[in-house]
Parts: C-alpha cells; structure tokens; sequence
C-alpha cells in the first residue's frame, strides 16, 4: 500500500463518513464552479482542475489527483484532515457558515482565512516532514499559499499581502525551531 492509500485509511478511521470524489464528474461541484465563476466575474475558473474542497466529510478531487505523488497526497490530506477536524470542532453549520457564505460579499472573509491559514500551516509541516526542509522553505511556495490568500482563488478572501507574510514567516519560524533546524533568511514580505 504506498503511504496516501495508508493516509486515506487512516483519514476513514478518524473520520468514518469520509470520502473522495471526483470533481469532473459531480453535479455540486459544477453548481459551485459556476457560482464561483458568477461571483468572480471570471476570475476563478480553476474550481474544477485546480482545487481540492472538503464539504462535510467529503474531499472533491481536481483531475490532478490521480497524477498526483504519494507524497504530495500525502501533503495534501494533512491539509484537508485539518478541515474535516475543523469541521468536528465547530460544526457543519458554523463551518460552512465561516467557509461559504464570505464569498458573499467577497474580499473580507477572515474567519474562512484563519480556517485556512491553520490547514496550510499543516501543509508547511507535511512538506518539511515529507519532502524535506528545503522544499517548505520555496519562495514559490510561499508565492502560491500568500497568493490563495490575497488573489481571486478563494475570492480575494483576505487580500492584505503583508499581514499573510507575517503569518507564514511566523509559521516558519515555528516549523524551524520544531524541528530544531538553523532559521534561514526570511524572503522579503509579498508586497
Ligand atoms: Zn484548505
């Protein structure tokens, strides 16, 4: 069993209602994308190949994921296990009161921005865990996690590049001393 087959089994046990499906093929996550598109006025049209989406406990898979490496699934799961235990912790109707309804009006979502910001720390602890120190350290990963953030892929849920850089340079430098590593420079702030 490569170890992502091991992490969903694992993820099934915790969570007993979990599964994956494929987005391409799914009634819903068309209906969202065309929301999505709507309410961005374009601007996100990557619902379907580009994300992954946990709704109750259920995890939406971009066509990505069949290519995916075991580790990345890894990375990613860990990732997601964050929202299902979210999801555990509030609720379904606080979740998807804080994940959902932000888009409407877009722009200012914090609490669906602090959900996030916790399931990608985890996402920098996996990597550095899974794929090496180095690999959590890229600044085109942090470009690609500030960018969720500020850009429109989450509809501009909180569009303040600096305040998402302190965020990950403070996520940083916890992952470092966790792991008892020499802090590196820090890349300058998004701006
Ligand atoms: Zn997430």
């Amino acid at each position: 069993m490569d170890p992502s087959e091991q992490f969903v089994a694992e993820l099934a046990h915790e969570f007993p209602k979990f599964r994956i499906v494929e987005k391409d093929t799914d009634f819903l996550s068309q209906s969202i994308d065309i929301a999505l598109k709507i309410v961005t006025l374009g601007r996100q049209r990557s619902y379907l190949d580009g994300y992954y989406t946990v709704l109750g406990y259920t995890l939406y898979v971009p066509p990505g994921w069949a290519r995916a490496s075991p580790v990345d699934r890894v990375i990613t799961l860990r990732h997601e296990r964050i929202h299902l235990r979210q999801r555990e912790r509030y609720g379904f109707p606080l979740m998807a009161f804080l994940y959902l309804v932000p888009f409407f009006p877009l722009g200012l979502a914090y609490g669906r921005a602090r959900l996030e910001w916790e399931a990608y720390e985890e996402t920098l602890i996996a990597t550095a865990e899974l794929a090496g120190l180095d690999a959590a350290r890229s600044p085109a990963l942090r470009a690609r996690i500030v960018g969720r953030f500020v850009g429109p892929d989450y509809g501009w849920m909180w569009p303040f590049p600096k305040q998402v850089g302190r965020w990950y340079d403070a996520a940083m430098v916890r992952l470092e001393r966790k792991l008892g590593a020499t802090p590196a420079a820090t890349p300058g702030a998004v701006t």
